[in-house]
């Protein structure tokens, strides 16, 4: 059976040319799939009852079934998702005032093992198909429509998830043929919809992955810098020792020139006495003075065993302040959903392990919601 959340735009279309079918069929489809989350092919009703009864032979739609859903005192919301063979990825729901935004998993585990990261600690288990990444967005929007949400831009008739980020489980350029199909799927009109603004992708810094992006699917980029040296990256960011900090630099000033945003947004990770002292603020700034871009401080999420500790808020502030003073954009992120471990780089950590005993023990979960 073909999955139809697996399907692209243009290999929507083909799969129908495939079957002697015009191509506005495919966009009729698409919408039915993306636009009205349509479950079944039954349910396309507008599609003329042989076709239906064809499609239902060949093709289903498919996303990855919810092992549990929680939701935060902040009102984030945690999807964790059935990966298979005892994995399972997550996807989180922020909802704000003007907004609504998703945070998307790329792989189950990740293999880059950077030191700070609980995701990177379980190790590599596999790369999520395009349908698995898709699938994460129609049933985010499916599930919050059906339940009724509000909020403006649903009230005018769009979808409740507005901005996408790739910042969940995994590194998603080191699975770019399947993330890149899901981005096309995100950003066409007769699907998502979504501008290419709207839609972040975050990256420890696979440079030559940097590079295709920019010239298959340009989206906003985020990159995971955490270290002014490379002396210390090394050590945080393993990966670069592959990819060192000049050439991550360089590879950021050439994805801005066909980039949707005149900014790159580097996070960085703030951890207690390694990387949060005045001397790596200033380091900091003298190593992106040629790069246009915005600082995103993230408070470190300690995770058991972690080995690092979470800076001091007045610290935080202080390396803010230092990076302003020079006249960068510098902001501290927000901790959302704290009380469920939904927060960057908590992921499927404890809870991946807990479900992992509970599906090995075939203990039916209980969704919290
Ligand atoms: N693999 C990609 C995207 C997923 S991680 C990347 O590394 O960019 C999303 C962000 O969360 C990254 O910036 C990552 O460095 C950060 N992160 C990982 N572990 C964290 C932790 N324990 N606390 C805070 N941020 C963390
Ligand atoms: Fe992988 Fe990103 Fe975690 Fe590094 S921070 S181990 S690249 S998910």
């Amino acid at each position: 059976m073909q999955n139809l959340l697996d399907l692209e735009p243009a290999a929507l279309a083909q799969f129908f040319a495939e079957r002697g079918e015009k191509p506005f069929r495919a966009r009729q489809v698409s919408r039915w799939l993306h636009q009205r989350f349509a479950g079944d092919v039954a349910s396309m009703t507008d599609l003329a009852k042989p076709l239906r009864a064809a499609l239902a032979g060949v093709a289903e739609i498919r996303a990855p079934s919810v092992l549990r859903d929680t939701t935060a005192s902040d009102g984030t919301r945690k999807w964790l998702l059935d990966a298979g063979n005892g994995n399972a990825v997550e996807a989180v729901y922020i909802p704000e005032d003007d907004r609504g935004t998703l945070c998307i998993s790329s792989q189950a585990g990740c293999a880059l093992d950077c030191a700070f990261c609980s995701t990177g600690r379980q190790g590599f288990n596999r790369n999520l198909t395009t349908g698995e990444i898709v699938g994460q967005l129609w049933h985010a929007n499916r599930t919050l429509l059906a339940e009724g949400i509000r909020g403006p831009w649903v009230d005018a008739g769009r979808a409740p998830i507005t901005n996408v980020v790739m910042m969940g489980m995994g590194e998603p350029l080191a699975n770019f043929d399947n993330v890149v199909p899901a981005l096309r799927t995100f950003l066409d009109d007769n699907a998502y919809g979504l501008s290419r603004r709207r839609v972040t992708l975050s990256t420890s810094g696979l440079v030559p992955w940097i590079d295709r992006l920019r010239d298959e699917c340009p989206v906003a980029l985020a990159v995971s810098l955490h270290a002014p040296t490379d002396a210390l990256r090394d050590r945080l960011v393993p990966i670069n020792r592959k990819h060192p900090l000049s050439t991550l630099m360089a590879a950021c000033v050439r994805y801005l020139e066909r980039a949707p945003r005149d900014f790159v947004t580097f996070e960085y990770v703030m951890l207690d006495g390694v990387n949060d002292q005045p001397g790596h603020a200033q380091a900091l700034i003298a190593l992106v003075r040629d790069v246009p871009c915005k600082l995103n401080l993230i408070p470190f999420n300690p995770f058991p065993d972690s080995g690092f500790a979470t800076s001091p808020r007045e610290r935080v502030r202080a390396f803010a302040h230092a990076l302003q003073d020079a006249g960068i954009v510098a902001t501290i992120r927000k901790t959302r959903g704290d009380d469920i471990d939904a927060a960057c780089g908590q992921l499927a950590g404890r809870v991946h392990d807990r479900t992992k005993r509970r599906l090995a023990a075939r203990i039916p979960i209980v969704a919290a919601h």
